[in-house]
């Protein structure tokens, strides 16, 4: 379907976040324009973008907030409010519009991450935390709102202008799995085996003791290597996985087995044969670029394969340092777009989207995949069992299918095994997965 999209003044953030939300979700081949008699005249399917009172021809008018029109990054008035029952941001009011607020505004505000631009509070890790964000502090973390805005504005425009609207995208699961440890006790060097195994002594953990022993003798399999599971499982609903290696050097954060390891190599060999595989930067390589480049040449030279993909040990992900980094090591998609602490949509989208770059003011050539959903973050965070997480679980499958979006999952190989309290998330992860695969109806 052909779009005509007129404004007074186009500048590079109307520019991609139009082309985003028309173009690459909605497939709508645009159309931009600032001469308003050739808007009129064309038989398109017209909106307007400005606050216009006297619009003289038939178009769908959304008002402009002179947010879009600035070129630096500061503490914003956001004008939270709701219309539809749904959350808005930057509202206008009495405009003759068809929306009550700048949804371009608040979509290019959500996707870009401005607000994480602004100074903050950061965590023990210095991150970004959910809490801080509008959608937590206005009640929409776990709502993709900008989908829903945009499916809204789309109904209307074909009631408006009486057409058929192209099926544009599909509910997608993508499932993926952060390797931080291969092996629970195989493979490490000598001193932490005996490290390790005089830890479990220390503390009692005689059971423990007595797995690493068996384990060890080879006379049974090491409870984080599930990687059989795994295939059966993502096999069964015709699922392609995405696996990340840490590959960091020895630290506090990155215990990674090292990437030298030939039993590493087996295992980057075994799963990039049948899955697309990443680099799953280390803790370390944050603060010492050198670091990441070495990683990912491992990774490349073990794989054979370039890599192109990534995302961040612990969720380190700091604008605009982090993905101008990583574009400058060829990294073209990213998958750290979530919290730790909450479930959710961290940018409001279920859909991938290029990274705009606030401090350069232009779209880059990145693609951020939104994930909404960690292990981790359902059992140590929010603290919930097996069975509360599914349902958790399903609330957020629910959301992605309504707008038929891309869910994406973290899962680490090690949540798999019944160490560290992980019992019964083996079962859940498979009713979880089922779950997700089913095709709305
Ligand atoms: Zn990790």
């Amino acid at each position: 379907m052909n779009l005509i999209f007129y404004t007074k003044k186009l500048n590079p953030r109307i520019e991609y976040i139009v082309k985003h939300l028309f173009s690459k979700v909605l497939a709508y081949s645009i159309e931009f324009t600032c001469d308003y008699k050739h808007f009129a005249a064309s038989d398109k399917i017209r909106i307007h973008y400005g606050n216009s009172q006297n619009a003289k021809v038939k178009s769908f008018i959304i008002p402009l907030h002179d947010f879009i029109l600035e070129n630096d990054i500061r503490p914003q008035k956001i004008n939270f409010s709701s219309a539809d029952q749904l959350p808005t941001l930057f509202g206008i009011d009495n405009t003759g519009a068809d929306l009550s607020f700048d949804f371009l505004s608040m979509a290019f505000y959500l996707l870009s991450r401005y607000e994480e631009y602004l100074p903050f509070d950061p965590d023990n890790h210095g991150r970004f935390t959910a809490r801080q964000s509008q959608a937590f502090k206005y009640g929409f973390l776990e709502q993709p709102l900008v989908d829903q805005w945009l499916m809204y504005i789309n109904g209307q425009l074909v009631n408006r202008f009486q057409f058929t609207p192209v099926k544009s995208k599909a509910y997608a699961f993508i499932p993926t799995i952060d390797i931080d440890f291969g092996w629970a006790y195989l493979h490490k060097k000598p001193w932490r085996t005996f490290g390790g195994a005089m830890k479990d002594l220390l503390k009692g953990q005689f059971g423990d003791f007595s797995t690493r022993l068996t384990v060890l003798n080879k006379s049974e399999p090491d409870p984080y290597f599930k990687f059989d599971f795994l295939d059966h499982l993502h096999e069964k609903h015709e699922l392609k996985a995405i696996y990340f290696f840490l590959f960091g050097a020895y630290g506090t954060y990155d215990k990674n087995t090292a990437p030298e390891h030939p039993a590493m190599h087996d295992l980057v060999h075994r799963l990039c044969a049948k899955s697309q595989i990443g680099i799953h930067p280390s803790y370390a390589s944050n603060t010492d670029a050198n670091q990441l480049e070495k990683e990912i040449k491992d990774l490349r030279s073990i794989s054979g394969q370039p890599i192109k993909t990534s995302r961040q040990h612990f969720l380190k992900l700091s604008f605009p340092d982090t993905y101008q980094r990583l574009l400058a090591l060829g990294i073209n998609a990213d998958y750290t777009m979530g919290y730790a602490e909450s479930l959710g949509f961290r940018a409001s989208t279920s859909h991938p989207f290029q990274w705009y770059d606030l401090e350069n003011e232009k779209e880059t050539a990145l693609i951020v995949f939104p994930f909404q959903i960690m292990d981790v973050t359902l059992k140590n965070y929010l603290g919930l069992s097996p069975s509360a997480a599914l349902e958790s679980c399903q609330r957020i499958i629910d959301e992605v299918q309504a707008v038929d979006g891309t869910l994406i999952s973290i899962w680490h190989n090690s949540s798999f095994s019944s160490l560290m309290g992980w019992d019964g998330w083996q079962s859940m992860y498979t009713s979880f997965a089922a779950a997700a695969s089913e095709k709305k109806a």
